[in-house]
């Protein structure tokens, strides 16, 4: 089943679009399952439940954080994450870059962008993503590295809405890119679409897709 549905999803994918398999909640069994298919990437919430994955999987596993996380744990995972997707406050990349310059480790992030129509979900708004890069705040933080943005679109059955999510994204990705990073070859990751909407991201340019569900089946919480 996870064969199936991984080989399904990579037939579906443009080149050089990346998938992460969300194994939150999933057994070390399944996402062991997954990498003898060849999945290496693999994205996680939660800390704990992170580290002592980690522990006990393959060390050529390319770990990203996609849960929201707190300042204090940090430090648990800047040692060998390779992604952080969900980048919500300057505060939370000062803790990043401070953890990283420890380890003369650059922290690969994402800044997480709001744009779904539920007020309960973290991340900038489009506004706060261009008053943080006016500011000049991020141009000390020597050990963030800064590679794009992510966002979840609205919790909704309706396409047109997610659609309007995933493409004001794009708009916001495109006018930071132009704006602050066009000399930065590095900013260029656009990570949305999960299991119901990746067919609707892809289409608005994502390059990084986040899908748990279809993968390894439902979650037991
Ligand atoms: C859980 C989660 C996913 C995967 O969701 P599915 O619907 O199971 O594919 C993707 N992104 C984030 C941030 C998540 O928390």
């Amino acid at each position: 089943m996870i064969s199936d549905a991984l080989h399904s999803i990579w037939s579906e994918l443009p080149p050089g679009t990346k998938l992460v398999a969300i194994s939150k909640y999933h057994p070390v069994s399944a996402i062991s399952e997954a990498y003898a298919c060849g999945q290496r990437l693999f994205g996680e919430n939660h800390v704990q439940e992170l580290i002592q994955k980690v522990e006990q999987l393959p060390k050529d596993i390319e770990w990203h954080f996609t849960g929201h996380l707190q300042t204090n744990k940090v430090k648990y995972i800047v040692p060998f994450i390779s992604l952080i997707h969900s980048v919500d406050s300057l505060k939370l990349l000062r803790e990043i870059d401070k953890q990283g310059k420890k380890l003369g480790r650059k922290v690969g992030c994402l800044l997480e962008l709001h744009v779904a129509a539920e007020d309960s979900k973290y991340g900038f708004s489009p506004d706060a993503l261009i008053s943080l890069h006016s500011s000049g705040e991020l141009g000390c933080l020597d050990y963030v590295d800064i590679r794009g943005l992510m966002c979840m679109a609205t919790n909704t059955d309706d396409d047109m809405r997610i659609s309007s999510d995933f493409s004001n994204a794009k708009s916001v990705f495109d006018v930071l890119k132009s704006r602050f990073y066009s000399d930065t070859p590095s900013f260029c990751e656009l990570s949305m679409g999960m299991s119901d909407d990746y067919h609707l991201a892809l289409s608005h340019g994502s390059t990084i897709v986040r899908i748990g569900t279809r993968i390894f089946g439902e979650r037991q919480y």
